[in-house]
């Protein structure tokens, strides 16, 4: 569904993702975990298509992304929830899940469902997003990002900034959106939370892939190895960690 293949991305003189080469298969959900810093956000804006990157390829249901503008990839069938939400404040609830919409995907998601799948959106529909809650304005902005009928969504650490309650509702609409068998790469801090959902985790240092195994045949003091640079045997793309 999407493949990673020796990407490299950088901010002017320093090289934030490096050599980054993986796959998602259909339905995988791969939790991207490590430290600030690690380039966990620049992979996920240059896979969306909001950063170029310097070396390698993105593809897309085998189709190469790399060179298309951001709107192509979202009607092409990928969908960033970016960090920090980025709504339009002065637009509604409402309003905002539809420009998700613009791209003109068919598929199931509709409104409606939107409103199924995160009942705390159903009262503050016709709510400008300026006056919700952080657990409101995440559940918009993922709402907005399946409104464009993704074959893949990137979510980049959609728990941020959010009181506890706010996290276990927005996990507990995502919880529906895994089980609909949608193809998902999450960024996510909160490993605990990371390894319940996921099917396979991916760890980042220093821009690299250090560790990327199915979360089946790992254990947390392994990706935790990886996550502080201690992971000398690398598993994945078997880059020793600095
Ligand atoms: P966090 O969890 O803190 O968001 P991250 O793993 O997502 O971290 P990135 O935000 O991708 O990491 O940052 C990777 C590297 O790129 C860091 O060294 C960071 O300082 C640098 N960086 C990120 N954004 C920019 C930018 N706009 N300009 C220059 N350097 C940047």
């Amino acid at each position: 569904m999407l493949a990673i293949e020796g990407l490299d991305v950088r901010h002017g003189q320093l090289v934030a993702v490096r050599d980054v080469s993986f796959s998602l298969e259909q339905g995988e959900i791969l939790a991207l975990v490590g430290a600030n810093g690690a380039g966990k956000t620049t992979l996920l804006r240059a896979i969306a298509g909001a950063h170029a990157p310097s070396m390698g390829r993105i593809l897309l249901g085998g189709e190469d992304v790399t060179l298309l503008p951001a709107d192509r990839r979202v009607a092409a069938g990928l969908a960033l929830v970016p960090e920090g939400r980025r709504l339009f404040a002065d637009m509604t609830v409402e309003e905002n899940l539809l420009l998700g919409a613009s791209a003109g995907r068919p598929g199931d998601w509709t409104l409606a469902r939107i409103f199924e799948a995160f009942p705390i959106l159903v009262k503050r529909r016709g709510a400008k997003a300026s006056s919700l809650s952080g657990g409101e304005q995440q559940a918009t902005a993922i709402g907005r990002a399946l409104m464009s009928n993704p074959n893949v969504i990137l979510l980049d650490e959609v728990s941020l900034g959010l009181a506890p309650l706010a996290v276990r509702q927005v996990y507990a609409s995502l919880h529906r959106l895994l089980a609909s068998g949608a193809t998902i790469l999450l960024v996510e801090q909160d490993l605990t939370r990371a390894m319940s959902v996921a099917s396979r985790v991916a760890c980042m240092s220093e821009g690299r892939i250090v560790l990327d195994r199915p979360i089946a045949a790992v254990t947390r003091d392994e990706i935790t190895d990886a996550y502080f640079g201690l992971n000398k045997a690398g598993g994945g793309n078997q880059a020793a960690a600095c």
